[in-house]
């Protein structure tokens, strides 16, 4: 009506006037505000939302595949039993983003979500076997659902159906003691905050969340205000690692300490201190350019620190760890493995708990996808001989 388009199409303004407005509801762009955020994460929550899937159609494998990744809910909803796979050991999802015409894409997903998705699809094809009697060819795992419907889907292809998702979520957010309505699609929102917030670039988060327009990716830019102060937190909370004496020990919380406290602490903590895998070293000598003595063994180090920003990094070693203990060929293996990630698994017990006193624990677990390396390696990855690099600056300059 504002432009005119109406009157010159003849369009009655009544009708337009008493058509209905399509329920669209304001908030949608909006990233999960923090509370939300945390009541849609907690593990009682998610029980609850497994409770809800009476059937087991995957309720909360679609949720937390959402959260992880990003994808539309019709992205991960229309998933195959073949959406995974390991490439040079990385774990990748496979998904198709029908909506901007990208198909067959892939991208990086955590461990625990692979192990997830491992899981519900073996229970997609138990659920194939007792229909057929037989297990799915290895064609047939090409065309199957991941998350197969229920009603007229003898061949399990027809996933489970928006409006089956979207009233379920709606049911267990109904069931949660939340102000604000919220959608599944805000998680896609959420992440791209969070990663914008984490230190990626919007290169980064277009190419990672498949394509967003640029009015969305300025919203994004707006939403990721940045608090420093958090990045500095977390890094100034740190607790002995898994070779020091007491590993898990709460080192510094980031307050000034006391002489006495300071004095009783094994580790030279003044700020001095350099990055080191997982954590920091505070060895002097190595801090101010010397070579490491133990040949960088940090992990079984007693000079090496854990900070509260490096806790996403040992939660993957313990999946790791746990992972081989489970493979293990035989019970004394994997208690001898058991044995020797224990100091491990106790300092990283030790980080959660120092983390959750000062509130930080889950900022700290949100930081999943706060090095942009892990997902665009090459860039970060491609790497060169500072003095090969000399020798071509000095070649190019004679030349
Ligand atoms: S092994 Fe110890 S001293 Fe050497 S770099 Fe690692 S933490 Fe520092």
């Amino acid at each position: 009506m504002e432009s005119g388009k109406a009157e010159e199409i003849g369009l009655n303004r009544a009708f337009i006037v008493a058509l209905p407005s399509g329920g669209f509801r304001s908030g949608r762009r909006r990233p999960f505000p923090d509370d939300v955020a945390r009541a849609l994460a907690s593990k009682e929550n998610l029980l609850r939302l497994d409770s809800l899937d009476s059937e087991d159609r995957g309720l909360r494998d679609i949720w937390e595949t959402l959260v992880l990744t990003g994808r539309r809910c019709t992205e991960v909803l229309s998933v195959r039993l073949e959406c995974i796979s390991r490439l040079n050991g990385l774990p990748l999802f496979w998904h198709d983003q029908t909506k901007v015409g990208n198909f067959d894409q892939a991208i990086r997903i955590p461990e625990r979500l692979f192990l997830r998705i491992e899981k519900r699809q073996e229970k997609t094809v138990t659920r194939f076997i007792q229909h057929k009697g037989r297990p799915p060819t290895a064609q047939e795992r090409l065309s199957l659902a991941l998350f197969p419907r229920r009603p007229t889907n003898r061949e399990g292809l027809k996933a489970v159906s928006y409006t089956w998702f979207s009233s379920s979520f709606r049911g267990w957010i109904d069931t949660l003691d939340i102000v604000s309505a919220c959608v599944p699609h805000q998680a896609r929102h959420t992440l791209a905050t969070n990663l914008l917030k984490n230190g990626a670039d919007l290169t980064h988060v277009k190419r990672y969340l498949g394509q967003i327009s640029n009015e969305m990716a300025e919203h994004y830019v707006h939403l990721a205000n940045t608090d420093p102060r958090l990045e500095s937190a977390l890094q100034a909370l740190w607790v002995a690692g898994p070779g020091s004496a007491e590993p898990g020990i709460l080192l510094s919380g980031g307050e000034p300490m006391t002489r006495e406290q300071a004095e009783a602490l094994a580790i030279d903590l003044t700020r001095q201190s350099t990055p080191a895998d997982g954590g920091f070293c505070t060895f002097q000598p190595v801090v101010h350019g010397d070579a490491c003595p133990w040949n960088l063994n940090c992990h079984s180090c007693d000079k090496f620190v854990m900070s509260g920003a490096d806790l996403v990094y040992w939660h993957r070693k313990r999946e790791q760890w746990r992972l081989l203990a489970e493979r293990a060929p035989d019970s004394a293996t994997a208690d001898y493995l058991h044995e020797v990630f224990e100091p491990t698994a106790r300092a990283i017990d030790g980080l959660e708990k120092a983390l959750e006193a000062v509130g930080l624990l889950d900022e700290a677990l949100a930081l999943d996808l706060r090095r942009p390396q892990d997902y665009f390696g090459r860039v970060w990855s491609t790497a060169f001989r500072s003095q090969e690099l000399a020798c071509q600056q000095d070649g190019g300059e004679a030349a």
